[in-house]
């Protein structure tokens, strides 16, 4: 059986109107299910939205419009069983300064009506590498192990689903790995995990499913491997063994050499295969001292589904991947 951890159907949120603000129509008819188990990659510029989704799931903020279940539970008819369901690690870092780690987990626990015999503080704050902490008041913490305390109080409650809103934004490399790992952890053992990110490269190590989400609606959502998919283009970047004298040539292969000599090759891969690309090469006379290959990542994908051009665009020049920006 697969059931689905979260289904949300035609979420709608407008915000009131403010003072000078107009309403703000955050999310637009959003239609999302994440599968159980899974580790579901929310993507998208700042503004996009996700926050807001990442709120209406945790209970933070009330939708306009639509229907959300979690874990099988409608969150307006079950609000109970449905936010025990699910623990939220909230983008915002907002800990009681004068509670300490043991003690806003104890709190947490008793906010979820956990009875003492089923509280694990100890194993929680061993996980997030805070027991020799856990008697120090939150204000005298370093901004990581605050954020680890707020992935220690998501867990207290032993949900089915663990949602982290932005957790690596701003952290240390350290911190990053140290999240990562747990996150492995937790999802092989069962636990279904929503993480959103602006970081892509970090989306397609962790994610095996990711919706894009731009400007309040949904532009795609697919396996990580589909997504990765949908941008064809190919490049073959070969280093030839000596002055190049004829370019080579073949229909829906275009070849460009750069400064340092190396001939791009560019291509699609459902058109032409790799033994075409380097016959053409070989056609030319060229003998090859070495090749390399580049597939799109993520952030291709991304930039062609939020860009007014589509999916439709020339793929990116391959010479640029590696000066690529963060979005
Ligand atoms: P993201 O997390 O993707 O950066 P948010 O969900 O935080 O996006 O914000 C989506 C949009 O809603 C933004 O335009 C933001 O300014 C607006 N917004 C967020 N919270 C509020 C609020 N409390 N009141 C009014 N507008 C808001
Ligand atoms: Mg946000």
């Amino acid at each position: 059986m697969t059931q689905d951890a979260i289904r949300i159907e035609g979420l709608t949120k407008i915000y009131r109107a403010q003072r000078n603000q107009p309403p703000k129509h955050a999310l637009k008819k959003i239609d999302l299910t994440v599968p159980q188990g899974s580790v579901f990659g929310l993507l998208g510029p700042n503004g996009a939205g996700k926050s807001t989704l990442i709120n209406i799931l945790a209970g933070l903020v009330v939708k306009t419009a639509g229907k959300v279940t979690i874990w099988g539970f409608d969150q307006d008819r079950n609000p109970r069983q449905s936010r025990a369901s699910i623990g939220v690690m909230p983008q915002e870092l907002n800990l009681d300064p004068f509670f300490t780690p043991r003690g806003a987990l104890e709190v947490q626990a008793g906010l979820y009506g956990l009875p003492r015999s089923q509280r694990r503080s100890d194993e929680i704050l061993e996980m997030i590498g805070l027991s020799d902490k856990a008697g120090a008041y939150a204000r005298t913490l370093s901004g990581g192990m605050r954020r680890r305390l707020l992935l220690g109080k998501a867990l207290v409650h032993n949900p089915h689903i663990l949602v982290l809103d932005e957790p690596t934004a701003g952290v240390d490399i350290e911190l990053r790995q140290m999240l990562w790992s747990n996150v492995r952890k937790l999802n092989e053992a069962g636990m279904t995990i929503i993480l959103t990110t602006h970081y892509l490269e970090e989306a397609q190590d962790m994610c095996d499913r990711i919706a894009i989400i731009n400007e309040g609606e949904v532009v795609a959502q697919d396996s990580t491997g589909n997504l990765l998919d949908r941008l064809d283009a190919r490049a073959m970047i070969i280093h030839p063994d000596g002055p190049v004298e004829t370019m080579p040539q073949g229909e829906g292969i275009t070849a460009e050499q750069r400064n340092d000599g190396a001939i791009v090759m560019s291509y699609q891969s459902r058109q032409i295969s790799a033994e075409q690309v380097l016959a053409a090469v070989r056609a030319a006379g060229i003998t090859i001292r070495d090749v390399k290959t580049q597939e799109p990542d993520l952030e291709d994908v991304f930039l062609a589904l939020t860009s007014s051009v589509g999916p439709g665009a020339p793929p990116p020049d391959p010479r640029d991947i590696s000066s690529k920006k963060k979005v």
